[in-house]
This record gives structure tokens, sequence and C-alpha cells, in this order.
């Protein structure tokens, strides 16, 4: 992850924005697919950042929403085509559709973006149970 100077926290307070994470399975999905050679005991390290992230953007009043993972690798932030083969392997994103060609990480978390955008909407709009929308 990258944000620069700045941490992630600050730039959301400072944007008025809030923060989309993956469920903690999908957590554990992608730290086990970025590095197929660790077991998920490894990948407990990001089930804590993410849990961490949580803790300080509830101190500092930012949003946190949680998303559903499922092939955020995998599909296209921006036609919404999913399919493996848009995935040719770790780094790369190449959407079969459309052509969008970008870094893999970089169009997930397009898509983990858009994602809490929607959740974060339909929370605020709906009179439904959010955690139905988030679980
Ligand atoms: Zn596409």
């Amino acid at each position: 992850m990258s944000y620069g100077d700045e941490g992630l926290l600050a730039r959301a307070e400072r944007t008025g924005r809030g923060i989309a994470l993956e469920t903690l399975t999908g957590i554990r999905e992608r730290a086990r697919l970025r590095s197929p050679q660790r077991t998920t005991l490894h990948s407990l390290p990001f089930a804590q950042l993410g849990s961490f992230i949580a803790y300080k953007a509830k101190r500092a009043g930012v949003p946190v929403v949680y998303v559903d993972p499922a092939y955020t690798s995998q599909e296209c932030s921006q036609c919404h085509h999913t399919a493996r083969h848009n995935r040719p392997d770790q780094a790369r994103f190449s959407c079969r559709v459309c052509g969008f060609v970008d870094h893999a990480d970089h169009n997930a978390s397009h898509n983990i973006r858009q994602r809490g955008w929607m959740v974060w909407v339909c929370g605020v709009q709906s009179t439904a149970p959010v955690l139905t929308l988030i679980a």
C-alpha cells in the first residue's frame, strides 16, 4: 500500500472521506493470493492492519464500511466485466472486454472503493438494517 507521506486516516479526515475495507475473509484471501507460499497464519498481520485502521478511524470519527470481497481482483473497475482471465498474473489486470489495463491491486482498490460507496449510500438512504448490507 502506498499513501505517500500522508497517512490513510489523515487523508480521509482532511478530505472528509470514509474508508472501505474488505471483510476479514477478503483480507485473508488477498494476503494468501499475494503470497501463495505463505500460510494463512502469516496473513494475520493483514487482518490486524484492518482492525487497527478501523479502530483508529472510529476514534477519529472517520466512517468505515466493509465490502463484499468477492472477485474484487477479477472485476474490471471500468466496465465491471468479471472474469478470471482479466488477471493474467499477480501484478497485472487486463480487461478482456473493454481493454482496460491497470496494476491488479490498483484496479481492485477501485472496486473496493466503488463497493464502499454503494454500501455507504445504501446504508444512509435505506431503512433496512445496515448490518445486512455490510455483513
Ligand atoms: Zn472492462
